[in-house]
């Protein structure tokens, strides 16, 4: 069912909710969305503005926070209060930050190296994703206010290098600014699909991403098959950017007039005053050959030529980490098909002449480099809006996501390479009488007992009345939804107990452990398939000794002592059967326990046995 709303503006009808896509930056933040007409995707600015907003927030003597360009203005006259690159904290602990702890020039917390950093500001604590929180707020404002229209579904982006913790925390931090984030995209990906690619389905095509922003630096080489991005391998320094660029022009300018670091590390006005005129220069040299400025009185100048030589080492590190990306990946540039640029630091004519000898092609510059991830983000958002039907396979699930049943077998749900959103249910009964929980226990993997797969989860459906074994009918279902979270339920259909939880199938999965475990499988697929047969057969021969026990304790008066004997004794013997690694064998013995019993179970055939002999059962 289509939703039609009318934009209170201008009183015209409009479609249901549009999807935003979010480049949530380290330097800078925005917003794009598919044009509702051109069918291309902007990015959003306010009249004659710019797209970007700086991801920096400010925080008054009230704690009240203010975020981009006006946020800006303090990192000069207000720098303890001004919170930027809160980004490189997701998901950290302050472990992890100690060595570039100087970066900051506000407070990080320190006091317990292990726990997630905080940021103190005042006498309030922020954790990175409050911080984050506010960005997005006033993306989400922004974006609400050029849209006329309420917006709350986006797609946001992250580096490919980010792991589930920060992946998590920037859901959260969605989450946090009345968000909901339908997924989350990689960078790279997204940049890729800016530039269309991946979106011919025919199309294999091999693609170096080289992104450098104003803190960091990423190289990422994907393989695009089938509309499926995988990545082959990242690499870059998450403290190399266009703000080094910064740093070398300041050093220069200092040397130049003669101020002394002590001078510089006393007096922060007078430093970010100096790196806000040494960013101004560095944008103008990407355009022209010479950059002056008065500055108190002072001349501050610099040739491209200059500039150049600066910047150098910085070129040769980022090509260091193309050639080690590439070694990863098992390629040689000949292998890239395609060079695509992103971030603001790109524009820099040095930088786009040394990639494209390294690579030995032109690169793809054509979309503005800081604002081709947020486009390529709203092109994702397009496609999850359904807009773009050609081309809903763009996740699949790399293993197969199962249950353990009897036996400790694994009972496959959804399979591996399964599109993705899907939804699958199957119907599954208890093993005892009166049983009450049911233990859910969730695996991933190929193989076909769970202990040679890995446990997702486990979780128990309580409080199922009692009843017979066999006459509960427990619905377990599989969601994948289109961020890739698992949500597993479980209900019994005739009480309407039920339960569920989320899980997260790729948490902690490398690729190469994926790879591992596809190939364990294979290998091992005979052997499976022998063990599955003989774990099935144990099974089936436990539940039909269970059965049968319980009929001859309720019905003896039925029976006869002939019967009763003859029963017992085929009982042992399929009992004896159990105990060895021969699935005929089992299968043999319980066709002899069957011919036994089958007269009088004709006569007294139970809804409730015969229900336990049927389906299948969860060990309890
Ligand atoms: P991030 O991905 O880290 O948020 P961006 O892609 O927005 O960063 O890049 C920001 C960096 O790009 C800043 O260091 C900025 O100075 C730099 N930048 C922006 N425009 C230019 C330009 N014309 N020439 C050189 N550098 C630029
Ligand atoms: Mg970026």
């Amino acid at each position: 069912m289509a939703k039609i709303g009318i934009n209170i503006a201008t009183g015209s009808l409009q479609q249901a909710e549009m999807i935003v896509g979010i480049d949530l930056g380290t330097t800078n933040s925005l917003v794009a969305i598919i044009h509702p007409e051109s069918k291309q995707p902007v990015a959003l600015k306010e009249h004659n503005g710019s797209s970007l907003v700086p991801s920096i927030v400010h925080f008054d003597g009230f704690g009240n926070p203010t975020v981009g360009e006006a946020a800006k203005a303090f990192m000069e006259t207000d720098p303890q209060n001004t919170i930027f690159s809160a980004k490189r904290l997701m998901g950290k602990s302050f472990r992890d930050i100690k060595e570039n702890a100087g970066f900051f020039t506000y407070k990080v917390i320190d006091d317990d190296a292990d726990s997630l950093v905080k940021v103190q500001v005042g006498n309030q604590f922020y954790s990175p994703i409050d911080l984050s929180s506010y960005i997005l707020k006033e993306l989400k404002q922004r974006a609400e206010h050029i849209l006329k229209t309420p917006v709350s579904k986006v797609v946001i982006t992250v580096p490919a290098y980010f792991n589930d913790a920060q992946r998590q925390a920037t859901r959260d931090a969605g989450k946090l600014a009345g968000l909901d984030v339908l997924r989350i995209v990689n960078e790279p990906t997204a940049a890729s699909l800016a530039y269309g690619l991946g979106m011919n389905k025919e199309e294999e095509k091999t693609i170096a991403v080289y992104d450098l922003g104003g803190g960091t630096f990423d190289i990422s080489i994907l393989r695009i098959s089938n509309g499926i991005f995988e990545v082959l391998s990242t690499n870059g320094n998450t403290y190399l950017g266009g703000d080094d660029m910064d740093r070398a022009i300041v050093q220069y300018w200092m040397e130049q007039a003669g101020i002394s670091l002590e001078e510089l590390k006393q007096n922060k006005e007078l430093s970010q005053g100096l790196r806000l005129r040494a960013e101004e220069a560095k944008k103008q040299l990407s355009g022209q050959d010479s950059f002056s400025v008065d500055w108190n009185g002072d001349q501050l100048s610099l040739s491209r030529e200059t500039f150049e030589s600066l910047i150098r080492p910085l070129i040769e590190q980022t090509m260091q980490s193309c050639s080690n990306a590439l070694k990863d990946a098992g390629l040689t540039t000949a292998d890239i098909d395609t060079i695509v640029m992103v971030g603001g630091s790109t524009r820099v004519p040095a930088v786009k002449n040394a990639v494209s000898e390294f690579f030995g092609k032109p690169v793809n510059d054509s979309v503005n480099p800081d604002e081709v991830v947020a486009l390529g983000a709203a092109v994702q958002a397009d496609i999850l809006a359904g807009n773009n039907k050609d081309f809903l396979l763009l996740d699949i699930t790399p293993l197969s996501l199962g249950i353990e049943t009897m036996g400790g077998l694994m009972d496959v749900l959804i399979p591996r390479n399964a599109k993705i959103p899907t939804k699958v249910g199957r119907q599954y009964t208890t093993q005892k009488d009166g049983q009450s929980d049911m233990r859910i226990s969730v695996f991933q993997g190929e193989r076909d007992l769970v202990k040679d797969n890995r446990k997702l989860a486990e979780f128990s459906l309580k409080g199922i009345p009692g009843m017979p074994a066999g006459l509960p009918k427990v619905e377990v279902s599989f969601l994948i939804n289109a961020d890739g979270i698992l949500v597993v339920k479980a209900k019994e259909l005739r009480s309407g107990v039920a339960q569920e939880i989320e899980v997260k199938p790729q948490y902690g999965l490398t690729d190469e452990e994926v790879e591992k475990m596809l190939m364990d499988s294979l290998t091992h697929a005979k052997e499976d398939m022998q063990v599955r047969a003989l774990v099935e057969a144990r099974t089936e021969g436990e539940q039909i000794l269970d059965v049968t026990e319980k009929f001859i304790g309720k019905n003896a008066s039925l029976l006869t002592k002939e019967e009763i004997t003859a029963t017992a004794t085929a009982m042992q013997v399929l009992q004896l059967a159990l105990t060895m690694d021969d699935k005929n064998l089992i299968h043999t013995k319980i066709e002899e326990l069957n011919e036994v019993t089958r007269p009088f179970a004709e006569r007294a055939m139970d809804a409730a046995i015969s229900g336990a002999l049927k389906g299948k059962s969860i060990t309890s």
